[in-house]
């Protein structure tokens, strides 16, 4: 895979692409990125890439011609990589929300994506010709596409073949698990925790440290499908349900209502 991110502030990318799964993802050859600075594509002495909005108003808007130049050195950049149709993407607020399904379909070694991160008031307009699709993280501004692009790429990188130590991981989160729904709760050692900030020692759920992997399958369903529900009820409103599911879920809801009795 081939990621060109277009950014004034390349400083910000450093650790993001040595460090954990991008940073393997970047080692181990299974992307390869390059920065372009609109800076270096200025043509005046004090290289200015931002300028007074037309019609007035606060703030800066980045100029056209410095982006042009640099999208077009990104993509000859990504033909001398053999990636002859590269998707251009612009972060901005009011793009279509980023979401795992997204990262899933962009997920591909072959695939080609130049990041066009805005600063100030964003960038002028015309810039848009030369978009192909535009990214929002959510309803909130940041300063930057810095943070926007990084969130992009590391779901995108995390999905790679061969990026995570163990595919199965990728597959049991939240949002890409065969239910399409949270996860559920996990537990390591110590088996027993205690700690001052604690009323009382805690223990792990008996049925994880019995070995029978079909009930401790169950439960983990169990558990996502009801975390799910108490948390975001939203994603299951039209979800297909299976027999198996609707049972566990009517379970958990049992239990949940029973505990709820208890404490009131
Ligand atoms: N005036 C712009 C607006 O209201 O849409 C906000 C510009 S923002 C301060 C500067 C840049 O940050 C944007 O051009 C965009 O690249 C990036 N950005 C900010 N919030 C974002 C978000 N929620 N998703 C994606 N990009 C965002």
């Amino acid at each position: 895979m081939k990621l060109g991110i277009i950014t004034l502030f390349p400083e910000l990318f450093e650790a993001f692409l040595t460090v954990g799964v991008v940073g393997r993802a970047v080692a181990r050859g299974l992307v390869k990125t390059k920065i372009f600075n609109p800076r270096e594509f200025t043509q005046d002495v004090h290289r200015a890439v931002d300028d007074r909005p037309f019609g007035g108003g606060p703030g800066m808007v980045m100029m056209a011609l410095p982006l042009l130049d640099a999208i077009i050195s990104a993509k000859a950049w990504m033909q001398a990589e053999n990636v002859l149709h590269p998707k251009v993407v612009y972060l901005s607020p009011a793009g279509d929300k980023w979401t795992q399904a997204k990262a899933k379909s962009w997920a591909s070694p072959g695939q080609g994506i130049v990041f066009l991160l805005g600063r100030y008031e964003g960038i002028d307009e015309r810039v848009m010709s030369q978009v192909d699709a535009c990214i929002s993280i959510g309803d909130y501004i940041l300063s930057g596409g810095e943070i926007p692009a990084q969130v992009c790429i590391e779901t995108i990188l995390r999905l790679l073949p061969g990026v995570l130590h163990d595919p199965l991981s990728a597959e049991q989160d939240a949002f890409s698990n065969a239910d399409g729904i949270l996860d559920c709760p996990h537990y390591t050692r110590p088996q027993v925790l205690t700690h001052d900030s604690l009323v009382t020692p805690m223990g792990v759920p008996e049925v994880l440290l019995g070995g029978n992997h079909e009930i401790i399958r169950c439960w983990r369903r169990k558990q996502a499908l009801g975390q799910t529900w108490e948390k975001r009820p939203d994603l299951l409103e039209n979800k297909f349900l299976d027999k198996e599911a609707k049972s566990l879920l009517a379970e958990f809801e049992q239990e949940f209502e029973q505990e709820f009795n208890k404490q009131a």
